[in-house]
């Protein structure tokens, strides 16, 4: 029997839903790269439902009462006084999302003298100080790939609705105008524009993927080259670095982890190698960029457009100024948290949860530390100091 806190974000502000726009979610099997999605036991929810949310549990209820573990389930997670800060000095396990983030610092390890587990309900482990999971022989773990695809059409989605101008434009309609005129002076197409990611892994190369039958003009940037017969399928060009991508882009998107290295690699420096009037897309996380450089580049022009739904911290504060930004996309970090992504990633979380429960091996795609060390997943993708 063990104490498992998962903090999830609250409810809707309606109550949690007793109907939904459908009646179900297509069945992914397995991932483009042949990984296969997660293979629970079981599963006791219907994919499709809210399990993202507090009243959703990640779907874990009902595996939890039949397992004897205590599971306590809140979105109450600010220190230092907060239900996560109360409930951890006896848990074994700490599950959040990044969407609403349990903050594992240093101070909080200190505190959870008994925990074992933490476990990423999604991808991007950032939000846990990994050096301190080392140090305590924490072992932390994510569900690789359960929403890379979510992300990478919510990129495209931002890219498309920044350069045509879809926001401003459904603003007109719903304060009853018909201001043409106000709605172009700022839409292109995106045909014929120099698109990049920085970064070109799951995420980075399904937008890629998604964005080819545009006829643009695609470049990425990465640590390690895409296989050439791939480079060749999407005629992608590859920069040596970002700052040789940034030069030529018209569009950028952000898809790399944060971590030291990445912190804060938009700024006023780089912003400047940009051309002005670039779009910069970024579902990846807030941190990767400066963000009051990010508001000046809006209000000078060098940015014509910013979207994004990741912000630091989570939730954002409500004066954050990304929300009021000029030429600005942003949502809640919603990307990877779909119903369909939620289903995924519940029962990864109920995949990893099994197998720390029963002593059997947590996938290595999972893995991001484990035995004081990066591990897994968490091998590639993070640098510890030192
Ligand atoms: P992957 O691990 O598949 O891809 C990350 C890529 O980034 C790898 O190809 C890696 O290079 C590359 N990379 C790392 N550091 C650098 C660098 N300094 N410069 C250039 N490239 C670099 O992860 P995903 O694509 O699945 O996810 C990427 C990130 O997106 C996650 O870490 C997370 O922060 C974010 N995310 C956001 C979500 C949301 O809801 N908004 C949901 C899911 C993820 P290589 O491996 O070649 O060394």
């Amino acid at each position: 029997m063990a104490k498992i806190i998962c903090v999830l974000y609250d409810d809707p502000v309606d109550g949690y839903p007793k109907t939904y726009a459908r009646d179900g979610i297509p069945v992914i099997k397995s991932y483009p790269d042949g990984q296969t999605a997660p293979t629970p036991q079981k599963i006791d929810f219907k994919p499709g439902e809210l399990l993202g949310s507090v009243s959703g549990a990640l779907g874990l209820k009902k595996w939890a009462k039949d397992n004897g573990h205590q599971l306590v389930v809140t979105s109450d997670k600010e220190p230092p006084n907060s239900t996560l800060d109360r409930e951890l000095p006896d848990a074994e396990v700490v599950i959040s999302q990044p969407f609403w983030p349990a903050y594992m610092t240093a101070d909080r390890f200190d505190k959870a003298k008994k925990l074992k587990l933490i476990i990423t309900a999604g991808i991007g482990s950032d939000h846990t100080d990994l050096e301190a999971a080392s140090k305590h022989g924490v072992t932390v773990a994510e569900v690789t790939y359960s929403n890379s695809i979510s992300v990478a059409e919510h990129v495209v989605m931002m890219i498309l609705s920044l350069v045509r101008n879809y926001i401003p434009s459904h603003d007109w309609v719903r304060k009853g105008g018909w201001n043409i005129a106000d709605c172009v002076e700022r839409a292109y197409d995106l045909e014929g524009m120099n698109v990049g990611t920085v970064a070109a892994g799951r995420i980075g190369t399904a937008v890629l993927r998604r964005l080819k039958p545009f006829d643009v003009k695609l470049h990425y940037t990465d640590r390690h080259r895409l296989p050439a017969n791939v480079e060749k399928e999407l005629g992608v060009t590859f920069h040596e670095n970002m700052e040789s991508l940034l030069k030529v882009c018209d569009v950028v998107t952000l898809n790399t982890p944060l971590y030291k290295e990445t912190e804060h690699m938009i700024n006023d420096k780089t912003l400047a190698l940009m051309k002005r009037g670039t779009y910069l897309v970024n579902t990846a996380r807030g941190k990767l960029c400066d963000r009051d450089a990010i508001v000046r580049a809006l209000k000078s022009g060098q940015l014509a457009g910013y979207a994004g739904d990741v912000w630091y911290p989570q939730p954002a504060p409500k004066d954050h100024p990304w929300r009021t930004m000029p030429h600005e996309g942003m949502t809640p970090h919603t990307s990877g948290t779909t119903l369909s992504a939620q289903a995924r990633y519940s029962a990864g979380t109920r995949e990893i949860l099994e197998c720390f429960f029963a002593g059997k091996p947590i996938r290595e795609e999972y893995l991001i530390v484990q035995g004081g060390h990066l591990a897994g997943a968490g091998a590639h993708s993070y640098k510890l100091a030192g």
